[in-house]
């Protein structure tokens, strides 16, 4: 009998199939040798025939080079902290491509010489901020409430800030542990529940370097409580820094608690931060806002340097600034009408067999804030045992699993995803059946 081992083509027999020349320009060879060794293992193990080897391996390639997937992100939750916080717009991925290539970042076209780094991006994000003396941009919220930190309060000067908002952000990180790692000192004033005025007045010495607010985006404390607004602090003859969070560049009609760069900075704030991939709906960075000489020695501190974005995220938070609402912003304008609508719309296309319904449902924005909003929505229902198979799927489908059903919430779903929602849950079903 001959051994069948015999029988695999060879690496480079296989390789040699044009379609997968092609995807060795597009993704590299690693990626295609290593679909090309796992057919040829399906090979050796019986699964295929010795010339279907080829097929195998071009039907397993990996879309890009890449192990990251696109999924779409049926849970309810507007900003969904593990699946990348916010998507963005078409615009800003197209402005990603531009500047991927060699680009005039820092060039100026017509004199030739140096040219102010991301320009546009903080020229954009200052025209939609009038308010703000001048504005920086830094890798994500932290790093612009620890460049704020590290600049003014270095060397053990003390920060002052209320018990309330001393706030875990998430996956163990702390924000007094992030300002105490670059320098500072707390002075914690209050209690959990309650601050006043009087608190900060009295903790104030020479050693302040500013009284920090921080909204707390995560969470909501209720009852016996009492804070101090922004305008009040500011009377306090201390810089008032105003971490937001969220991002929000402007009071948002259906986010009435959540705080906002323009109104804190009316109310008298020095500084203002915040994430851009949150409510902005942009990509990930931290944006600094408020006192014209402030901003500047915080750009022209040498930890700056160490925090700089790249011009991917330049281009992508200007065109997320000056394009169409990005998906964040436009779920959040949603109405359940427009919802149902495209959810019987959805069911209809599903097989009668899995028992598609259309379901009222509550999202949430999630990691972007505002923990006490509930954003009426409508999802489409479908029995449990499908959420392991569509997060597997070609295309994933993320979902949300309640009461034994599982949810298909639509909040978080743009509308030009309906037809790939659609086809996900047809594969799904398609492979059960055989
Ligand atoms: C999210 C958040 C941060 C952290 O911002 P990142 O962009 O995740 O670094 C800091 N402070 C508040 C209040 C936040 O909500």
């Amino acid at each position: 009998m001959p051994d069948p081992r015999r029988e695999i083509p060879r690496t480079d027999q296989v390789l040699a199939d044009p379609r997968l020349r092609e995807a060795v320009e597009r993704i590299g060879p690693r990626l295609v040798k290593q679909a090309v060794v796992a057919a040829q293992q399906q090979c050796r193990d019986g699964g295929i025939e010795p010339a279907a080897v080829a097929d195998i391996a071009v039907a397993s390639l990996p879309v890009g080079a890449t192990t990251l997937r696109r999924v779409i992100n049926a849970t309810g939750v507007v900003v969904h902290t593990n699946l990348g916080r916010a998507p963005l717009s078409r615009a800003a991925v197209d402005a990603v491509s531009t500047a991927a290539g060699a680009t005039d970042v820092e060039l100026d076209l017509a004199t030739g010489r140096r040219g102010r780094r991301g320009r546009g991006a903080l020229e954009a994000l200052a025209a939609q901020v009038p308010d703000a003396g001048a504005v920086h941009v830094v890798n994500n919220g932290a790093a612009a409430l620890a460049l704020v930190t590290r600049v003014l309060a270095r060397g053990g000067r003390s920060i002052v800030i209320a018990r309330g908002e001393l706030v875990e952000i998430g996956d163990g990180f702390r924000i007094p542990e992030l300002l105490e790692s670059v320098g500072a000192r707390l002075r914690e004033v209050g209690t959990t529940n309650r601050v006043r005025l009087s608190d900060y007045a009295g903790a104030l010495d020479s050693d302040t370097a500013f009284v920090l607010k921080v909204h707390p985006s995560n969470f909501t404390v209720s009852g016996f409580t009492s804070s101090v607004s922004v305008g009040e602090l500011t009377g306090l003859g201390v810089p008032v820094v105003v971490d937001i969070g969220s991002g929000l560049l402007a009071p948002h009609p259906r986010l009435p608690n959540e705080p906002d760069a323009t109104t804190v900075l009316r109310a008298g704030a020095d500084l203002v931060t915040a994430s851009g991939d949150k409510l902005l709906g942009g990509p990930q960075a931290g944006l600094v806002l408020g006192e014209a000489g402030l901003v500047e020695r915080l750009r022209r501190d040498p930890f700056a340097r160490a925090l700089r974005v790249d011009k991917l995220t330049l281009a992508a938070l200007e065109a997320t600034l000056t394009g169409p609402t990005p998906p964040v912003p436009a779920a959040l304008d949603r109405r359940p009408d427009e919802l149902r609508r495209r959810a019987r719309m959805i069911c209809a296309a599903l097989p009668p067999g899995l028992e598609p319904e259309v379901v009222d449902s509550e999202g949430v924005v999630g990691g972007g804030g505002a923990p006490d909003v509930v954003l009426p929505s409508v999802a489409v229902a479908l029995p449990e045992r499908l959420a392991g198979p569509l997060r597997l799927g070609e295309h994933p489908v993320v979902g949300r699993v309640e009461r034994g059903r599982l949810l298909l919430d639509l909040l978080a779903v743009a509308p030009g995803e309906d037809d790939g929602l659609i086809d996900a849950v047809k594969r799904v079903a398609c492979r059960e059946e055989r």
